[in-house]
């Protein structure tokens, strides 16, 4: 199959155009739903623990939705009862783990998936353990499901290290495959490690993405570089309190001429 949508007839979506002086939207950064034991990378949260989010959630008013949702209500100023809520890396373990409590309390999330390992597993994480992740048939059933699936690229590389044939490949490949597996391209994207550059966004943009989500951007804040909070096992509801009233600084613009003339790098963990 050819690695170019736009070749093989998918439109971009349109990007959701947020109200330019709006204060980006909370959104939660989980990755895998299992047993947080062994978890050197701090990217696990128990299955009950999500739930006790997700009820702490619904108890103060907040609906959690995936990422493309919860732009198009911010742009139209619909989005005051609403948090996103995004699964990093399509681990195997949220379809028995994390969309059951999801599906208790009435909320969606978006799943940045790899479309390059399906069934593979976190080999980029050196310390491990090793987390299997979602087959091909596994991103589809979450999508049925009313998840929205988005890309997370190929095989979970850093992007600012790639030569522009693997940001092509990493980019519009992986959103032929997941168009191909659901049967709608994916709206959005998410930086493997959270890494980004001037160049990465913009091919992340003319891929057809309508949204990018980084992890602390800051003065890169736009549609194309969406701040997220980073949540743990060790969030209770103290943590997950103070977290909500923590400034989101930036402005949801898309990337504005300055940062396009200026080469810059940001980046957080994951
Ligand atoms: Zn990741």
């Amino acid at each position: 199959m050819t690695a170019d949508p736009a070749a093989r007839g998918f439109r971009p979506t349109r990007p959701p155009a947020p109200a330019p002086r709006a204060a980006p939207p909370w959104i939660l950064m989980y990755h895998s739903v299992a047993d947080p034991t062994d978890d050197p990378y701090g990217i696990t949260v128990a299955a009950h623990r999500l739930d006790h989010h997700l009820r702490w959630l619904r108890r103060r008013g907040l609906t959690g939705v995936g990422v493309g949702a919860l732009l198009r209500a911010h742009a139209a100023g619909r989005s005051r009862g609403l948090v996103g809520l995004t699964f990093d890396d399509g681990y195997a373990d949220f379809l028995h783990a994390a969309l059951p409590a999801l599906r208790r309390h009435a909320c969606t999330a978006t799943v940045f998936v790899l479309p390059g390992r399906p069934g593979g597993s976190n080999e980029w994480d050196p310390l491990g353990p090793r987390r299997a992740l979602l087959t091909e048939s596994g991103i589809r059933e979450a999508a049925e499901a009313g998840m929205e699936i988005g890309s997370h690229g190929l095989v979970h590389r850093d992007l600012t290290r790639a030569t522009r044939e693997e940001l092509l490949a990493e980019t519009r490949h992986s959103r032929a495959l997941i168009a191909d597996l659901t049967g709608r391209p994916p709206e959005g994207f998410c930086y493997p490690y959270g890494v980004f550059d001037r160049r990465v966004a913009a091919a992340v943009r003319e891929a057809g993405y309508s949204y990018g989500c980084a992890i602390d951007p800051g003065p890169l804040t736009g549609v194309f570089a969406l701040p997220r909070t980073h949540i743990s096992q060790a969030d209770g509801a103290g943590r997950l309190w103070a977290k909500r009233l923590r400034p989101r600084r930036g402005r949801l613009t898309s990337l504005p001429p300055a940062v396009a003339a200026r080469p810059a790098q940001v980046g957080g963990r994951r």
